[in-house]
């Protein structure tokens, strides 16, 4: 097999073991990074013979030990923020394919592990061209971008339910079946981590083009609803942004890189 670029953005709160905010928070007593580790493991075990990018893009991204990259010379870590593109940093027309690790499903999603959309703390939703949007897509189009299909997901149930309709060829591996924001049903680790490992080589086996390039329709429109009225009187301040309405905001450009940087501002100045 020859050398494949691949791309990976971490997320957390979508992989196995996990179910509510102690379990991600750095900080936390609970906080359960050798869960992720272990996972990221079984992945990378299997990527040996690869160029490896890998994005720390969960919180303050100060995940993914640096460790890990010693029994992994194929691996390079990106790590820490506020940092440009945040979730995809450091993408560009090199790379060969996307892995989205950890993730999880757009706010609002019923029975979902902490469902989200960029913010669980002042986004209450985001639509483009008129869709329900998760990280995801969000995050898939601007890999679209650089012409880098997304390959592979990791996540939960309620995710692989939201993609379903937007994309044939990625490979899903089901990390849980979330029940609630904060309750889910794991699977045993051992099965899990099994999973990881055969689902990563079935993904290698496919050549680049067999995989799918997600994109938005031109023009890109974007609404943003905030939390609260004093968000969007912030926001509204923004180059492109226009108020629509107390808590809504929308953008709209050709470009779809200048809507993902007008998202990635928006948060910026919420948080
Ligand atoms: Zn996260």
């Amino acid at each position: 097999m020859s050398n494949i670029k691949i791309y990976i953005s971490f997320d957390f709160e979508g992989l196995g073991g996990i179910s509510q905010w102690d379990d991600v928070t750095s900080d936390n007593k609970d906080y359960k990074q050798k869960y992720a580790v272990a996972q990221l493991n079984a992945l990378f075990e299997q990527l040996r013979d690869h160029e490896v990018v890998v994005s720390d893009s969960h919180d303050k991204g100060n995940n993914i030990p640096w460790e890990i990259t010693n029994d992994y010379p194929n691996v390079k870590l990106i790590s820490g923020g506020i940092r440009k593109y945040y979730m995809m940093s450091g993408i560009d027309e090199s790379f060969d394919r996307m892995i989205f690790f950890g993730y999880h499903s757009g706010v609002g999603e019923i029975y979902s592990t902490m469902d989200h959309t960029y913010s669980s703390s002042f986004i209450h939703n985001i639509w483009i061209n008129g869709k329900e949007m998760s990280e995801t897509l969000i995050n898939a189009a601007y890999g679209g971008i650089f012409n880098v299909p997304l390959a592979m997901v990791v996540g939960d149930d309620k995710l692989k339910m939201q993609l379903a309709p937007y994309f044939n060829k990625i490979y899903f591996i089901e990390t849980k079946k979330s029940l609630g924001r904060y309750a889910a049903q794991f699977k045993p680790m051992k099965i899990l981590l099994e999973e990881i490992s055969s689902t990563t080589k079935l993904m290698l086996s496919k050549d680049k083009e067999y995989f799918e390039v997600f994109r938005f329709g031109k023009p890109v429109e974007m609404v943003v609803e905030l939390s609260d009225t004093s968000k969007a009187d912030m926001v509204e301040s923004m180059p492109l942004v226009e108020r629509i309405d107390g808590r809504k905001v929308k953008l709209v450009s050709d470009d779809y890189k200048t809507i993902f940087e007008g998202l990635l501002a928006i948060t910026y100045i919420c948080s």
